[in-house]
């Protein structure tokens, strides 16, 4: 077998350090390697592969859209992008879509709506308030705006106008916010930042806030939308609507494909003001548009949800059985945090491949399980047995 790790080594830039495992087929909710070993993907790509993979939606509408049309430009017009926004548009509070490629390049897109917004009704207010753990990508304006050190620190200085306050408190927003604030962005639950769970008021009251200044709240629903925590977008959950909101991970069914929406009083882009060369590409956008239409049809969702309180209780039934060890299970929907009294993360996700589970490893002391939102009771299951046996595998089993 290839030695990918020396070509790695040999060939790709060093930005992460890879699991022991190299990938080459997947269906539904498992994946197989290099010798055929077959594993059950709590990862899904990192909450991406929202139908699991290669569900036949998805992939019948890209082989059909690859022999169609596989790119063009945006001075032309095409269909499937602008089916997908009329989906878009008519399952959610939100009115206009701008289309691109990726998470960082939604939200960037989002800042710099809210900073038009800003020149035009707020006297040229610039500044962005976020939360401290939040995650919106890794462009350098995104990585500002995300309140961790760990992504900061390597690139100062970073580009200014964000303030990067305390996530969960309305206190610390309403500190924050001068005459020099255009909008708060927040994830409604932070996922890339452990998977933490605003109170149920804090973006009620965020809400309200902004309503009363008059400045944008965007929801950076990349992660939690679509389906992930239990309902089509997060913040329907907390009964809010957002001014804007990004899209992307969940949205493609898999394939690389970002979204801004605003209601129309945000909607603020007049023409050369924003663009991509690759946003809102057919092939991208039909498998979205399979994916997003199979996702509501079927009312995938409310199995998220379903599946989520499954496997809630059954990590609450693990947790009983490991009092010391296992503190907390936190998550909405199938974006779940099992966190520890102990630095055990990576080993744990270690001995869970090994066993045949793939887990992430969030926090050094806190796992990620975020499957693929049409998961079966029976993988659910699976998933606990295995993530049992490789807790006992690290720690000798009790009872
Ligand atoms: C993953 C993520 C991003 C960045 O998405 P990329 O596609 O990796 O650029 C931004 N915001 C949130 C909430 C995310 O989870």
């Amino acid at each position: 077998m290839t030695n990918w790790k020396e070509l790695e080594k040999k060939y790709f830039m060093r930005t992460l350090v890879r699991a022991p495992l190299t990938i080459v087929k997947g269906q539904g909710s498992y994946v197989w390697d290099e010798s055929g070993r077959k594993y059950l993907d709590f990862v899904a790509g990192w909450a991406v592969n929202s139908l699991g993979h290669c569900h036949p939606a998805v992939v019948e509408a890209v082989k059909r859209q690859v022999g169609e049309l596989i790119q063009t430009s945006n001075h032309y017009y095409t269909l499937p992008q602008l089916q997908l926004a009329q989906l878009l548009v008519e399952n959610s509070s939100l009115n206009k879509v701008f289309l691109c490629n990726s998470g960082a390049e939604a939200a960037e897109g989002a800042v710099k709506l809210a900073r038009r917004y800003g020149k035009l009704h707020l006297n040229g207010a610039y500044e962005v308030i976020t939360a401290t753990g939040s995650f919106h990508g890794r462009t350098l304006a995104m990585v500002s705006a995300s309140g961790q050190l760990k992504h900061q620190q390597p690139y100062t200085p970073l580009p200014a106008g964000f303030i990067n306050v305390a996530y969960n408190s309305i206190g610390a927003i309403m500190e924050a916010t001068t005459s020099t604030v255009c909008a708060v962005m927040l994830e409604p639950v932070q996922g890339e930042g452990g998977v933490n769970v605003p109170s149920p008021n804090y973006l009620k009251e965020v809400r309200r806030w902004c309503d009363e200044k008059g400045i944008v709240l965007i929801l950076d629903e990349i992660q939690t939308g679509i389906g992930r925590t239990g309902s089509l977008f997060a913040h329907q959950i907390y009964g809010i609507e957002p001014d804007v909101m990004t899209l992307a991970k969940g949205l493609g069914g898999g394939l690389p494909i970002g979204a801004i929406m605003a209601k129309d009083k945000f909607s603020v882009f007049t023409a050369g003001e924003h663009g991509s060369t690759f946003g809102g590409n057919p092939v991208t956008c039909a498998a979205a548009y399979a994916a997003l239409a199979f996702i509501i049809e079927n009312d995938i969702p409310r199995n998220a949800y379903d599946m989520g309180n499954r496997l809630t209780d059954g990590l609450k039934r693990i947790k009983e059985r490991w009092p010391a060890l296992i503190t907390e299970i936190r998550g909405k929907g199938l974006l779940l945090a099992v966190e520890f009294s102990d630095v055990i993360a990576k080993e744990l996700t270690q001995k869970c491949l090994e066993n045949g589970l793939l887990v992430n490893d969030v926090k050094p002391n806190a796992l990620r399980l975020m499957p693929a939102l049409n998961i079966t009771g029976d993988e659910v299951e699976e998933a606990l047995s295995l993530l049992e046996m490789a807790l006992c595998r690290l720690r000798s089993c009790q009872g």
